[in-house]
């Protein structure tokens, strides 16, 4: 996984991280281990990694064969130079990966959108006439986008008690599980990008979790959508997983009726097998499985998004981010916790509080909670983990 790390008095540039590892890429590069590759070592000494993702799709891959020819070969031509370019993972400080300019958060986890369906509207049909026809986002902020670590503040905000608007800190702050992709190129307006080409633009993928708070969403968000609910902060794992290692994990997604107008339509199988995990550890208290899902339960993959996302001739840049929106799995699938990936959804709107094991429950998140996301995919030689997003709320 690539990602920006710093440490000591070193300033922040690109690392690999191998098992507890991090291999420094800059002194790599200076070490001429990339020499013969149609890349300029010099991006590796940024402080993000857009000037690498932006030599392409051919740029990237040559790099990650070179590193696993340097970490596998037989040889081990870092062995006598372990210590220059080898950093132990605990004592980096790690940043966030890109300069995001752009972040849109689709709404493609139907089980998550069914759910809110059935909470907000109760006397309707839980999925909103567009729902399995495109797939819905909104425009995020991309400067409140906080690396995986990052305290959290709970957002004061107005929101409804007794029918009557209120001001005052969220007393409805949750987490929403989802996935991050990081885009890899830059198209100019007008440009559409079809379904079939649409992953070659993805440089990789990232957890992400879209910070909600809920009764200011509820009061703010008819008739534009989320705004102050959602803008104060989201978090990603600072770990980027080139999105060519999810082909092991590559499955056909849900049968999609009706059938999505020609633009949408997929020829091969687009969705992925990702297991994905919350943990909850309140402030004085041991980390607890909180919740379970899976990547395959989305209803739109991730190339009909961006496909859609530029079916208008919308530009894409360089290190944005398109999250996939919250990941549930069926009330039906077994877990030893919840299968929803929202407090939201886990206490049902309030009405049914979760019991942590020391006898505490949630309906929403407290101060001091921790919430990290993990995920993985299972392939013939191993588990791939992704990286993880993790962060702490601050009163
Ligand atoms: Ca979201």
């Amino acid at each position: 996984m690539f990602g920006i790390f710093s440490y000591g008095i070193a300033s922040p540039r690109a690392g690999f991280k191998t098992g507890d590892f991090v291999l420094d890429l800059e002194v790599i590069g200076l070490l001429g281990f990339f020499q013969g590759l149609p890349v300029n070592p010099a991006v590796f000494a940024q402080p993000t990694l857009n000037d690498f993702i932006a030599l392409g799709k051919a740029a990237w891959l040559a790099v990650q064969d070179r590193i696993n020819h340097l970490l596998n070969d037989p040889e081990q031509p870092l062995a006598t130079i372990h210590d220059q370019v080898f950093i132990d993972v605990s004592r980096v400080t790690m940043h966030l990966p890109v300069q995001i300019g752009d972040y849109t958060d689709f709404y493609a986890g139907i089980e998550h959108a069914r759910n809110v369906g059935l909470m907000f509207r109760p006397n309707g049909d839980p999925l909103l006439p567009n729902y399995r026809h495109l797939p819905v986002a909104y425009h995020g902020r991309a400067s409140s986008i906080v690396v995986s670590g990052t305290p959290v503040k709970r957002p004061d905000g107005q929101f409804l008690r007794n029918d009557q608007p209120v001001f005052g800190p969220t007393e409805a702050l949750d987490f929403e599980l989802e996935l991050g992709l990081i885009m890899g190129k830059n198209t100019s307006p007008g440009t559409v990008v079809s379904v079939d080409e649409a992953e070659d633009c993805i440089f990789g993928i990232v957890l992400f979790n879209d910070w909600s708070a809920r009764d200011i969403q509820r009061w703010e968000y008819q008739p534009l959508g989320p705004f102050l609910a959602k803008n104060f902060a989201s978090t990603m794992s600072a770990w980027v997983l080139p999105f060519h290692q999810l082909d092991a994990a590559r499955i056909a997604g849900p049968v999609q009726e009706p059938e999505p107008l020609p633009y949408l339509q997929t020829r091969q199988p687009g969705h992925f097998d990702i297991h994905l995990e919350v943990f909850l550890q309140p402030a004085n208290g041991d980390e607890v499985l909180l919740s379970q899902s899976n990547a395959r339960h989305l209803y739109w993959n991730f190339a009909q998004m961006i496909a859609h996302h530029t079916v208008n001739g919308c530009n894409l840049n360089v290190g944005d981010v398109m999250a996939s929106g919250t990941i549930s799995a069926p009330a039906t699938e077994t877990s030893p916790a919840g299968t929803f990936g929202s407090l939201l959804e886990l206490s049902w709107g309030g009405q049914k509080p979760v019991t942590l094991p020391d006898g505490s429950t949630r309906t929403y998140l407290h101060d001091g909670d921790t919430v990290t996301l993990r995920g993985w995919i299972e392939t013939a030689a191993g588990r791939i983990t992704l990286g993880e997003a993790r962060g702490r709320i601050t009163a």
